[in-house]
């Protein structure tokens, strides 16, 4: 089959370069397209030489004409300090850069996935999560400029493909950790290991009895690839995420243990609209896609601590920025 042409939008943070490697691995040419408002070069530098990866910088909630095959939609910061810095634009991004990534797909007639959330279940009233559950989100929180900024999304990819028939994919993300977090975004995970790792205090909000489901990085990439692939009817949203469920209070307890960290918990405020536990009913994605996470909790995070170790040691300031 001939190599694609694939789009990345964010592919300069987290899960989106990851998710460059990978589609460059299979053989694709990859553009990358990112403004850098979360992401950062040092994620991708390592790509820059490669000849069939491009870098483009620009932000989606403007117009982009490009030729490519397929449109992997991850531009949006995720992390509530960074979603919350500046809410107006982060409502800019999901909305105006989900239009223009359809725009972009309609034109071409390229698939196009949306890497959505489970924040759009809000402080869900149902557990596990499953995908027809319509959520129980504040329209005017602090949280609010994320979801619903990606519920207008799901919407937007809905309505172009009922209106334009356009081929679309929808996959509602769970919490992701891995190397290459962005060590200032204040994700659990991040926090945790970084608090660990300096013997500083471990930072728990509220009782901590709150609950999370952890994905390892390389599942996620795998479900993701695994959606696009599917054929045209498959448009989702399907949930992506690890089922095993965990307190913050287990979470703070295990990268103690695995950092062997003289580290002490403190206790700090619960931020206003924090859900109060999340676990995705991952059996849409096991049935669609023959996929489920399988990387254990213990062993994403051994990984994840060995590369906040290096980074401390290798680029103290980044770890500070
Ligand atoms: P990230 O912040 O590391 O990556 C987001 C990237 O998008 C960054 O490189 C940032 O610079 C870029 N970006 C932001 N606004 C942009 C704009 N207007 N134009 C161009 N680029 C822009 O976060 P991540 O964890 O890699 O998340 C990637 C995607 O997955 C996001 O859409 C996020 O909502 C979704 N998601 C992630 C998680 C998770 O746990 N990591 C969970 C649910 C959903
Ligand atoms: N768009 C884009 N690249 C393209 C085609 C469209 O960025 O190759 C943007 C453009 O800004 C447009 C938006 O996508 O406003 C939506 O496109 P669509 O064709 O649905 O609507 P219209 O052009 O009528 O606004
Ligand atoms: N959290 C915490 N200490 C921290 C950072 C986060 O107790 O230093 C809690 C936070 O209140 C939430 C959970 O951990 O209940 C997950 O937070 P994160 O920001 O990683 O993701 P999200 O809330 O978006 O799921």
């Amino acid at each position: 089959m001939k190599n694609k042409t694939i789009l990345v939008t964010g592919g300069g943070g987290f899960l989106g370069s990851h998710l460059c490697e990978r589609l460059l691995e299979e053989g694709n040419d990859v553009i990358c397209v990112d403004n850098f408002y979360t992401g950062s070069k040092r994620n991708i530098r390592h790509l820059l030489d490669n000849p069939k990866f491009e870098l483009i910088r620009h932000d989606v909630t403007f117009p982009l004409y490009l030729e490519v095959d397929e449109i992997y939609n991850l531009a949006c910061p995720a992390s509530p300090i960074h979603y919350q810095r500046d809410p107006v634009q982060t409502v800019k991004t999901c909305v105006h850069g989900a239009i223009n990534m359809l725009g972009l797909a309609k034109r071409l007639g390229a698939k196009v996935l949306q890497a959505s959330t489970s924040e759009v279940y809000g402080d869900p009233d149902i557990h596990p999560q499953v995908e027809e559950y319509w959520g129980n989100v504040n329209p005017v929180g602090l949280r609010s400029c994320y979801d619903e900024g990606k519920r207008c999304a799901e919407t937007l990819f809905h309505a172009y493909r009922l209106q334009c028939n356009l081929p679309i994919k929808i996959v509602r993300i769970f919490n992701t950790y891995g190397p290459r977090m962005h060590p200032n975004d204040g994700r659990v995970v991040s926090n945790f290991i970084l608090q660990a790792l300096q013997d500083e205090d471990i930072t728990i909000y509220g009782s901590g009895d709150q609950t999370r489901s952890f994905c390892y990085r390389d599942d996620l990439i795998e479900a993701m690839i695994r959606m696009m692939a599917t054929p045209d009817g498959v448009t989702g949203p399907v949930n992506i995420g690890n089922p095993t469920e965990f307190t913050i209070l287990e979470l703070a307890e295990l990268v103690i243990e695995l950092t062997g960290s003289r580290s002490k918990i403190v206790r700090l405020p619960l931020p206003s609209d924090d859900p109060k536990q999340r676990r995705p009913d991952a059996s849409k994605a096991r049935k669609l896609l023959d996929w489920q996470a399988t990387t254990p909790l213990r062993e994403g995070l051994a990984r994840t601590i060995d590369y906040f170790d290096r980074l401390l040691k290798e680029d103290p300031e980044f770890c500070r920025s």
